[in-house]
């Protein structure tokens, strides 16, 4: 099964790293925070979704 992916918004510093590693998978609100777009909330198997994860200042990319 997929392993999905979504952010923690009391971990997130929003820095857009994520963003700048995977952009179709993340993208930055209006709220300054990243966040996971629609219909990519199962994409935790993809290196690049894992890379941010491992890159994230906040630790805040959950993949589970
Ligand atoms: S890399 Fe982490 S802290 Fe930075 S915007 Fe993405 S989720 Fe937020």
């Amino acid at each position: 099964m997929a392993k999905k992916v979504r952010i923690d918004p009391d971990l997130c510093v929003g820095d857009a790293i994520c963003t700048d590693i995977a952009p179709d998978v993340f993208y930055m609100g209006d709220d300054g925070l990243a966040h996971v777009k629609e219909g990519m909330e199962t994409a935790g198997d993809r290196a690049d979704v894992q890379e941010a994860a491992e890159q994230c200042p906040g630790s805040a990319i959950i993949i589970e």
